[in-house]
């Protein structure tokens, strides 16, 4: 229920405006992103470095309204990446498709994505696409297989709580290309979804299995789980042991500020790890869909809002 109503909240502009403008709603925010500037995310990717973990950085942004903004979205990327390679801090980005110009036409995302995919390509990093809601998964699809074509530095995410993804991670073996399993963040009906949560944890861990026993798929794609869910990552661990996968042949992604004693844990015992870390001045959806994520974030923001 309290998740529903924050999902809807988040997409409203209303809401947005009030709280961007109060101090508290910054102020909590700092839980899940070191600063809206880039350069605090570098920052912050340089301290994680030291405790042995990688970072993927994400701009917010979505939905853009215009060529040249897309455009600049894929600049500022573009910049980063070199940043990244200038600092020799151990990143990669992640982007998200409507950021990129897809809703102006999937034209528009093509162009920047595979703008950015060249650009990896040459730094030898990796460019990860994010999932949005699903009216969206077709065309994220499709923008990634023309830029796979072109590199094998992208990946992309997919949604365990969708029904279709069994059949989308099955059409990404071949050629194959690296996926990032998430549980799922925006709210979806229950013929697009898996509405119940032990079910979906249930999903997304045969869907790992179903990467983990793929030795060939494996070799070529290095599986990524993005999740917080200890059990969930302590069962993916036993079946990596069983399928005979080696630590290096998974990694796990967490976000900023999120099971960072789980992160350093899993980096200690020799596991892949990397924080996503979000910077940006457009966090008000991203921030509403983590606090549905866990309702219980909303104390935290009220105890902000009153000192
Ligand atoms: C690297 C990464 C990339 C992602 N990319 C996408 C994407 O492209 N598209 C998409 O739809 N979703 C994305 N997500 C979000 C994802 O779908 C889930 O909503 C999110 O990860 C929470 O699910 P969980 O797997 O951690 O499991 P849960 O069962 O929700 O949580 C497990 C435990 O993690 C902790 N936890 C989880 N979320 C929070 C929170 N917000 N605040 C505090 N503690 C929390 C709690 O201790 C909780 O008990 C991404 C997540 C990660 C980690």
């Amino acid at each position: 229920m309290m998740r529903t109503v924050l999902l809807r909240l988040s997409r409203s502009k209303f809401m947005e405006r009030q709280m961007k403008r109060r101090k508290f709603a910054r102020r909590a925010i700092r839980k899940f992103m070191p600063g809206e500037e880039v350069e605090a995310a570098f920052r912050a990717a340089q301290k994680l470095g030291r405790r042995g973990l990688g970072v993927v950085l994400t701009e917010l942004g979505e939905n853009v309204a215009t060529p040249e903004e897309a455009a600049a979205v894929a600049r500022h990327y573009e910049n980063t990446l070199d940043r990244l390679a200038a600092l020799a801090v151990d990143g990669e980005i992640s982007v998200k498709p409507t950021h990129l110009g897809l809703d102006l036409g999937v034209d528009v995302a093509r162009n920047n994505l595979e703008r950015l995919v060249r650009k990896a390509s040459q730094l030898d990093n990796m460019v990860w696409v994010d999932m949005e809601d699903s009216s969206y998964v077709d065309r994220t699809l499709d923008l990634v297989r023309a830029a796979r074509a072109i590199a094998p530095n992208v990946g992309v995410c997919l949604q365990a709580y969708l029904h279709r993804t069994p059949e989308d991670l099955a059409s990404l073996r071949d050629p194959a290309v690296r996926v990032r399993l998430v549980k799922g963040a925006y709210r979806e009906d229950p013929e697009q979804a898996i509405q119940k949560k032990k079910d979906v944890d249930q999903r997304f861990h045969e869907l790992a299995v179903s990467m983990l026993r793929d030795r060939d798929y494996i070799t070529h794609a290095t599986p990524v789980f993005g999740t917080h869910d200890d059990r969930l990552i302590e069962r993916i661990r036993e079946s990596a042991r069983q399928y005979g996968a080696s630590p290096g042949q998974l990694e796990f992604h967490m976000l900023y500020g999120i099971g960072v004693e789980l992160q350093e844990w899993l980096a200690a015992v020799g596991a892949r790890v990397r924080v996503l870390i979000s910077y940006g001045e457009h966090w008000y959806p991203w921030y509403m869909r983590r606090l549905a994520e866990r309702p219980a974030n909303l104390w935290f923001v009220v105890r902000k809002a009153f000192g």
